[in-house]
C-alpha cells in the first residue's frame, strides 16, 4: 500500500479521509497533542486494524474523538456528570480526555473491554473538520507502538508508511505531548496520564483532583494498572537515557561529566537541554528545546526520534520540576528514560 500524504487544510483532502473511513479504513491526522490514527469509533473492524498498524497491545485503550458534546451523549451510559459538564466547559476544545462510563454503542475494541470510555475534543482545526464529516473517531497517537509519538505527518511517515492508505499534513503539534486523561470514575476525579491541562487547573474547575503515583514511577510489583499504557515502558529511542535533575550548575556539570565518561568509553552521546543552557556544555553535542516548558514539550518527541536518526548510544536529559506542564513533560522523559534519574545535587558518596 502507498501511503498519500495530503494538506489537511485542503477540504478535499479532509474529505477523501472521511470517505476511506467510512468504508471501514485508518487514517492519520494531526491534533494539537501529536498526530492520531484513527478509526470510525462505532466500526470495531477499522479499529483492530489500528492496533495491527502501530502493533498496539489489545488491552489499551483507544480515545475517542468528538466535534461537539451532542456527540458525547451517545458514548456514555446516562447523563453527562456536573463535573464533566464544568471541564468540557473550561477546557474543551482541549487537550483533556475523561474517562467516563461507557454505552454499548462503544466496542469492546475501543475500550479493550473496560466498561469505561475515554473522550476528548480536540481543538486543532483539522481534526474537526475529519471528525464532523467522519463522525467520532476512536484514535491513538500514530506511532509505532513503543516509539516517541509523532509530532509531524514526516514521523508518521517513517513510522507507518505502507501500513495506511493517508496522513493528513496539518504542521507541527502546537501542545506536543498526549492529553491529559482524567478518570472521572472514582471521588476525587484522578489524573492517570498528565498532559497540557494541568491537574491544578482541573482543581480550580472541579474543586480536587489527584494525580496517580504511578505518574513519575514505575509500577510496582503486584500493583495493577488504572490505564493499561501506564504498563508499558514508552516514547523510547533506541539509546539509553539518563535525567540528570538538579540546581543549574550542579546539573550541568554532572551531566558534563557522565557524558565524557561514556564518550571515553567509544559511547556515541548527546545532550538534551534548555536553550539558555547550551554555554554549559562547551562543545559536547546539545540538541536544545527552547527556553521555557511549553516549547521544551513541544519539541521532546522530535528530538528523542533525532536521537535514533544520529544513532546517539547515551542521552543525557535536564530533568525539570514536576509541577504543572512540567509534571506531564517529566512523565514522558520518565518513561524514555525507564526511570533512570541523578540527582545532581545528592552529596557523592551519600548514604541512603
Ligand atoms: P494514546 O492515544 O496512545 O496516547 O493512548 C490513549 C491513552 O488513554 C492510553 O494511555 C490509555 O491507557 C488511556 N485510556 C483510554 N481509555 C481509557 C479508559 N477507559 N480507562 C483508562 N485509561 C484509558
Ligand atoms: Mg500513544
Amino acid at each position: 500500500m502507498e501511503t498519500e500524504i495530503l494538506d489537511g487544510y485542503e477540504m478535499e483532502a479532509v474529505e477523501k479521509a472521511a470517505a476511506i473511513m467510512k468504508s471501514g479504513g485508518i487514517v492519520a491526522f494531526p491534533t494539537e497533542t501529536v498526530y492520531g490514527l484513527g478509526a470510525i469509533a462505532t466500526d470495531a473492524a477499522a479499529v483492530k486494524k489500528i492496533f495491527e498498524a502501530k502493533g498496539r497491545p489489545g488491552d489499551n485503550p483507544l480515545i475517542v474523538h468528538i466535534a461537539n458534546t451532542d456527540m458525547m451523549k451517545d458514548l456514555i451510559d446516562g447523563d453527562i456528570p456536573l463535573d464533566a459538564n464544568l471541564l468540557c466547559e473550561e477546557f474543551w476544545p482541549g487537550p483533556l480526555s475523561m474517562i467516563l462510563p461507557r454505552s454499548r454503542k462503544v466496542p469492546d475494541a475501543v475500550t479493550a473491554g473496560l466498561n469505561t470510555v475515554a473522550i476528548r475534543m480536540p481543538s486543532n482545526t483539522v481534526a474537526l473538520e475529519l471528525i464532523k464529516a467522519a463522525g467520532p473517531i476512536a484514535a491513538p497517537s500514530a506511532n509505532s507502538s513503543g516509539r516517541p509519538s509523532p509530532t509531524t505527518a514526516k514521523h508518521v511517515f517513517n513510522d507507518l508508511n505502507g501500513q495506511i492508505p493517508l496522513i493528513l499534513d496539518g504542521g507541527s503539534c502546537r501542545v506536543g505531548l498526549e492529553s491529559t486523561v482524567l478518570d472521572l470514575t472514582c471521588t476525587p476525579p484522578r489524573v492517570l496520564r498528565p498532559g497540557g491541562v494541568t491537574p491544578e487547573q482541573i482543581a480550580e474547575v472541579i474543586g480536587e483532583c489527584e494525580v496517580d503515583g504511578s505518574v513519575l514511577r514505575p509500577l510496582g510489583e503486584g500493583e495493577t494498572a488504572r490505564s493499561p499504557g501506564m504498563k508499558y515502558r514508552h516514547y523510547a529511542p533506541g539509546g539509553n537515557v539518563t535525567i540528570v535533575k538538579g540546581s543549574r550548575k550542579r546539573m550541568a556539570s554532572k551531566v558534563c561529566t557522565l557524558y565524557d565518561a561514556a564518550a571515553k568509553n567509544g559511547k556515541k552521546c548527546a545532550i538534551l537541554a534548555a536553550s539558555g543552557n547550551r554555554s554549559l556544555y562547551g562543545d559536547r553535542k546539545v540538541r536544545m528545546l527552547g527556553n521555557n516548558i511549553q516549547e521544551q514539550s513541544r519539541e521532546l518527541f522530535a528530538a528523542l526520534r533525532e536521537m535514533d536518526d544520529m544513532g546517539a548510544e547515551e542521552i543525557f536529559c535536564e530533568g525539570t520540576e514536576a509541577k504543572e506542564l512540567g509534571l506531564a513533560y517529566m512523565n514522558r522523559l520518565g518513561r524514555a528514560a525507564s526511570f533512570h534519574v541523578v540527582d545532581a545535587d545528592e552529596r557523592e558518596g551519600k548514604r541512603q
